[in-house]
């Protein structure tokens, strides 16, 4: 057993962490997100954005964890998050399924907020060092149109969310 010490103050055993799970209902009354290594990108992010990052994003120790992936995508998070961020190593542990574990002190709505967020910046921050002046206009100009929250919210519905199904082999939902 593994106590996981939640940024709420309350302590989990990981075991109750199982590969389904999205989110989960704390008893400080909250419910945290949960992000495991195995979730695939597409649970937050559009497949041709995923695409176009794992082609634009230089990783470090890419040998390792072959290209752009959720360890970097929760790495970005937890550098901005950090009061508000667990992260667990579970490699340790056969049982789990998956070796890394995050749990955030907001919901799975506000993590994929964020997400969008980070990406977007992150965007911007390439464009603006490609020097291409039209084509940075032009993204600020999509950029400006476009609403995170509600983009997120179609994406949720599209992918079927059901924030109550926490049950097994829910690997590519949301
Ligand atoms: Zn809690």
């Amino acid at each position: 057993m593994n106590l996981i010490l939640l940024p709420c103050g309350t302590s989990i055993d990981s075991h109750r962490i199982d590969l389904g799970m999205r989110e989960l209902k704390c008893e400080c009354g909250k419910t945290h997100a949960i992000v495991t290594d195995i979730n695939p990108l597409t649970r937050f992010l559009p497949e041709f954005l995923v695409v176009s990052l794992e082609e634009l994003i230089e990783v470090r120790d890419s040998d390792k964890w072959g290209g752009f992936g959720m360890v970097h995508l929760m790495g970005l998070v937890m550098e901005d998050f950090p009061e508000e961020t667990v992260f667990f190593d579970a490699s340790e542990d056969g049982y789990l399924g998956y070796s890394m574990l995050w749990i955030f002190d907001f919901d799975a709505w506000r993590l994929h907020e964020i997400i969008i967020e980070l990406i977007i910046e992150m965007m911007e921050h390439g464009m603006s060092h490609s020097g291409d002046k039209n084509a940075i206009a032009e993204f600020e100009k999509q950029m400006l149109q476009f609403d995170i929250k509600e983009f997120v919210k179609e994406y949720r519905e599209t992918r079927d969310l059901n924030p109550e199904d926490y049950s097994e082999g829910q690997i590519e939902g949301i």
